[in-house]
């Protein structure tokens, strides 16, 4: 199977995810399910928490106000969107942007791990620290894991399932727009990254 087609099937999965609490709120509310988007062959996939309303509504991940933050991320980086993987941890949207609980995480992981090892991309950015802690923990990077300050803009090694790659913990973008200070780190940070994928091509 080509790897659209495997993300294609578990997009089909989540579709039918009548497991998960989200399942009802999301028939409920008329909204869809949001599985990644962009280049099966990127070399970079960032990875945020949850969709949001415009998200939800529009089954895009990142379509809305924090999406506009990434996408300005992006451009001052060069990197254009089209060549990267954007997604998240939680295909769909908890109730009211309340944070995912660790049930949930736990119900839709595997599915963002399975987008990994499909797209196998050398570079994996986590966006907030729901993803940071998710992804250190699963690549044994437990006595690692601290505050988002602390680990920001940092390039981890990590062991994959496919091979070696390199972790970078980010600001979730939605900081970005409460905070000049935080918008700041974060455009040093996209900065690092582009520097670190042009030493990897
Ligand atoms: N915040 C996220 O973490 N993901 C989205 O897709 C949108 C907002």
């Amino acid at each position: 199977m080509n790897k659209a087609k495997e993300l294609e099937k578990i997009k089909r999965e989540v579709a039918n995810l009548r497991t998960s609490l989200l399942y009802e709120y999301r028939k409920k509310n008329d909204y869809l399910h949001v599985m990644g988007e962009g280049s099966c062959d990127a070399k970079i996939v960032f990875v945020g928490e949850a969709p949001g309303k415009n998200e939800a509504e529009q089954g895009s991940p990142f379509c809305g106000a924090s999406g506009r933050v990434l996408d300005k991320l992006l451009s001052v980086a060069g990197i254009s969107r089209s060549d990267v993987y954007i997604t998240n941890i939680v295909k769909d949207r908890p109730p009211e942007n309340r944070d995912p609980s660790s049930e949930e995480i736990e119900l839709y992981a595997p599915f963002l791990d399975r987008e990994i090892n499909i797209i196998k991309p050398a570079i994996i950015v986590t966006l907030g620290r729901f993803s940071a802690e998710y992804l250190m923990k699963k690549y044994g990077l437990i006595d690692s894991l601290a505050p988002m300050r602390e680990i920001h803009g940092h390039s981890i090694r990590v062991k994959t399932e496919y091979g070696n790659a390199y972790l970078v913990p980010m600001y979730h973008p939605a900081a970005s727009l409460y905070s000049k200070t935080t918008k700041e780190k974060a455009e040093k940070d996209i900065k690092i990254l582009s520097n670190l994928l042009h030493k990897l091509s």
